[in-house]
């Protein structure tokens, strides 16, 4: 037996990371909303293979921490396990832009506001920068992904036109869903030098689901709510009137269904197995059975009631009180809709 070299365990485990551009947006994006900013620019060219930029206002990143901003494991978000108990921030791995420098060409150009210009820098693969010279940029952090997968064919032949296309909805779908949580956020998306979706910054939740969304989907929402001290959870949400016709915007199609946990967006397969037999239950004839509302949840919870470090994109989460928050969600449809959904107790083994 033999232990891999060193490149081959950075390659296998970077690889993990960042699997796909909707995979690395979503680092990125998130970096930047870490960062405070207010406003993120992306721009894709060849939908993200040949070049994925996002350019935000945040606070940028320290001249000190510069040349470990890349490192893997260097994080500036928590410093140890317990701080993830109180976690606010949607890094703490400090896995990404370490990753992305071991399947692309990356550059990060940051100012913060005490430095008096910004400086680009080229990192390496294993994250390390190679080469700086000053920016025109101002206060915040660029950072361009050239040739992403360029040493991994296999994945990067994957990506037909047909994929291709699949994945700009996928990075379009991604984008809304920050944009309805972050509603003082201005986010704009440039592919192959064309404006393909933006949405400028609004005051409140119900404007940002009007950008997102538009008019005819959101006419058939309505603002709803719960909220219980033991175990502490807050519900917010945009659901169907009762009544209105929602055949028309749902689909077999789980894309406009909106699940939030502590502003994430997240998949949690039993409080979407829930939503989804509440509202195909009300069609019976429906030969899919399988109706997806447009719906927004958001379920707020003590950090310290949950664990998201179940997979490398963050997108599953463990919720401690997972039955409480399950009857809350059944609490909150009566309360809409005066009836039983009717919840299916295998839907609870995850
Ligand atoms: P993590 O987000 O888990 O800390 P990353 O690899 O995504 O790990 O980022 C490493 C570090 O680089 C972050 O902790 C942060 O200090 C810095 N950083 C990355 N992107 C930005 C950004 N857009 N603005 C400010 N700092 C950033
Ligand atoms: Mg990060």
């Amino acid at each position: 037996m033999k232990q891999l070299p060193s490149d081959t365990v950075r390659l296998l485990s970077s690889t993990q990371v960042i699997t796909s551009v909707v995979s690395v947006l979503k680092e990125l994006l998130e970096n930047s909303l870490d960062a405070g900013a207010s406003s993120i620019d992306i721009k894709l060219e060849n939908y993200g293979l040949d070049r994925i930029e996002v350019r935000d206002n945040g606070h940028g990143i320290k001249a000190a921490d510069t040349p470990v901003m890349a490192v893997r494991h260097f994080t500036s978000k928590i410093c140890s396990h317990e701080d993830l108990e109180r976690l606010e921030t949607y890094g703490f791995r400090g896995e990404a832009l370490g990753s992305v420098c071991a399947v692309a060409e990356v550059a990060v150009t940051t100012k913060t506001a005490v430095d008096d210009i910004s400086i680009q820098y080229t990192l390496n693969y294993t994250g390390e920068i190679v080469c700086q010279k000053p920016s025109h940029l101002g206060q915040g952090t660029t950072v361009s992904v050239l040739k992403l997968f360029k040493n991994l064919p296999v994945r990067r032949q994957y990506y037909s036109s047909k994929k291709c296309k699949e994945e700009l909805k996928k990075v379009q779908d991604l984008l809304m869903a920050y944009a309805i949580i972050k509603p003082d956020l201005r986010l704009s998306l440039v592919h192959n030098k064309v404006v393909a979706w933006q949405k400028a910054k609004v005051a409140d939740h119900r404007s940002a689901l009007l950008a997102t969304l538009g008019p005819s989907a959101v006419a058939n929402l309505l603002p709803c709510n719960f909220h219980q001290e033991q175990p502490e959870i807050s519900l917010d949400g945009f659901f169907p009137k009762p009544g209105a016709d929602y055949s028309s915007t749902s689909s077999c199609n789980p894309d406009k269904t909106f699940i939030f946990v502590n502003n994430r967006p997240v998949h949690h397969k039993d409080i979407m197995k829930l939503l989804r037999q509440h509202y195909t239950a009300q069609y019976p004839d429906d030969p899919t059975q399988n109706r997806y509302p447009t719906l927004v949840l958001r379920v707020d919870v003590p950090p310290s009631s949950i664990d998201i470090n179940l997979t490398p994109d963050k997108t599953k989460v463990l919720l401690h009180n997972k039955e409480a928050v399950l009857t809350a969600v059944e609490a909150l449809l009566v309360s809409l809709y005066g009836c039983q959904p009717g919840r299916d107790p295998s839907a609870e083994k995850q």
